[in-house]
């Protein structure tokens, strides 16, 4: 699942786009997750005027304080030519060119928004990683009252946004800091450290063009895969010797809320 490096990684890819006129948007099915709205075909006409991420949501900026929100779901991804059978969004550019939304599994997400940014899927969202507010006093303080596990906080959208498996997992590693480890338990200096790893992991992946993984679905919008699983340190690796010069421990790999955690038992206490 895009993750926030990848969907940060589309947004990038989607900038060319900015400027252009929308001719036409053809819809293919009903709905995705949800029935795409019945005005869907009213972004015709509108200019692109920028592209923001709020989270793991893409906001197409259009004239007339139109926004098109977009969530990638499970397997979503944004091209620029006809895939096939799954391609479910086809949007024509007056220059010609195209923009195609394909989602094998159609989790994804289209609607449109009027007026501002204002959302019931934007509302209780937690601070942006990258942002400027959160820093790790702020993170610390999130933590303190939580009776679960540091992995499952890092997932909850709540203290966090746009972290998922596999990023929680490195930065875990990275932090030196236990999966298993209560999120009340994290001291101000371990909440200082995973704060310093979220922006690095996440900063590094972007750069990377994100993770596209051994399903092949993950595809930056001009068709590259994402390099950042060459950079793993623990995800994907159980059994696998840890990376850290003289651990000779290996990667394991627990399931926690019913998720995949990798993590050397040696090096993140
Ligand atoms: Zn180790």
């Amino acid at each position: 699942m895009p993750e926030l490096p990848e969907v940060e990684t589309v947004r990038r890819g989607l900038l060319i786009h900015v400027g252009k006129r929308i001719l036409s948007v053809e819809l293919n099915r009903p709905d995705l997750r949800f029935p795409f709205p019945e005005d869907m075909d009213s972004i015709a006409g509108h200019k692109i005027l920028g592209i923001d991420r709020r989270a793991k949501y893409l906001l197409i900026r259009l004239e007339n304080d139109l926004t098109w929100l977009a969530h990638l779901g499970m397997t979503g991804r944004f091209g620029h030519s006809l895939e096939g059978k799954h391609d479910h969004v086809v949007v024509d550019f007056v220059d010609g060119s195209r923009l195609v939304y394909t989602d094998p599994r159609r989790f994804g997400i289209k609607d449109l928004i009027r007026g501002g940014s204002n959302h019931p899927l934007l509302d209780h969202l937690g601070p942006e990683p990258l942002g400027d507010e959160w820093n790790a006093q702020y993170l610390h303080e999130s933590l303190r009252a939580r009776n679960i596990s540091i992995k499952t906080a890092l997932l909850d959208q709540k203290i966090i946004v746009g972290i998922g498996n596999i990023y929680a997992s490195e930065i875990l590693f990275r932090a030196g800091i236990s999966p298993r480890r209560l999120a009340k338990n994290i001291s101000k200096k371990q909440a200082t450290a995973i704060h310093d790893e979220t922006r690095t992991v996440l900063l590094t992946a972007i750069e990377a063009g994100g993770s596209t993984l051994r399903d092949g679905q993950f595809r930056q919008v001009d068709g590259t895969l994402g390099y950042f699983p060459h950079e793993f340190a623990v995800y994907d690796r159980e059994g696998e010797e840890c990376i850290s010069l003289g651990c000779s421990n290996w990667i394991q790999r627990v399931v926690q809320s019913g998720r995949s955690t990798f993590y050397c038992g040696s090096c993140q206490r």
